[in-house]
């Protein structure tokens, strides 16, 4: 199974692929996490690649292809995966159909997730991370259980700099200029669902499952 999740900043992909990639057994990849994980190596191109980031702005497409041709030579990705936050432009998508054309393969569903705009301020701006395993909590609708500390690994939790809301207005302005159009793309090759990002998780989550056919019966390691 070949799956993309788009959406707007907040609108729970990287909850619902999390969810996905537990019950399909293949892979979440999340282009944020990638270049998050360049940034904390300190390097050159990662605050390269941070100068983008905490501005809302798209780092440009060379960075990101490099990374995700890095993460699908991985032996996981190589029964399926789920993307997330990747493709963000249509080039990006044009790249990605090229390779994974050169491999013999393709896209099985893009899953956009819908959500208006007031909500997407309201669910990032009480977003925390986890500094160390890069988990992630809600100050209202997921909190942890000791405020500030990680459930998950004990580590500090943080507001990322990018889910300020200024910054977050900016990267909802990027999303309708350069992804949005991807909808479009998508539709034409037959492969788009929209869903509803309204609502609990699991709600989202059998929205999604019944937009890729009741797939999530199965194993989707094809
Ligand atoms: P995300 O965690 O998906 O919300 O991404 C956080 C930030 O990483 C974005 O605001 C962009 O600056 C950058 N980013 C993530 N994925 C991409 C991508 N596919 N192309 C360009 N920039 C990206």
């Amino acid at each position: 199974m070949r799956v993309v999740l788009l959406g707007p900043p907040g609108a729970g992909k990287g909850t619902q692929a999390q969810a996905l990639s537990a019950l399909w057994g293949i892979p979440q990849i999340a282009s944020g996490d990638l270049l998050r994980a360049v940034v904390r190596e300190d390097s050159e191109l990662g605050r390269e690649a941070a100068s983008y980031m905490d501005r809302g702005q798209l780092v440009p497409d060379e960075f990101v292809l490099k990374l995700i041709a890095e993460r699908f030579r991985k032996k996981d990705a190589h029964c399926g995966f789920i993307l997330d936050g990747f493709p963000r432009n249509v080039s990006q998508a044009e790249a990605l159909a090229a390779g994974l054309e050169r491999a013999g393969l393709k896209l099985d569903k893009v899953v956009a997730v819908t959500l208006p705009d007031e909500e997407v301020v309201k669910r990032i701006s009480g977003r925390r991370t986890c500094k160390n395993c890069a988990a992630m909590y809600h100050v209202v609708f997921e909190p942890s259980a000791k405020p500030g500390v990680c459930d998950k690994c004990g580590g500090e939790l943080y507001q990322r700099e990018d889910d300020a809301e200024e910054t977050v207005r900016e990267r909802i302005k990027v999303y309708d200029a350069m992804t949005l159009p991807l909808l479009d793309y998508y539709e034409r090759l037959g492969l788009l669902a929209q869903v509803d990002g309204m609502g609990r998780p699991d709600e989202v989550e059998k929205r999604i499952l019944s937009a890729v056919n009741g797939a999530g019966a199965q194993s989707a390691q094809s």
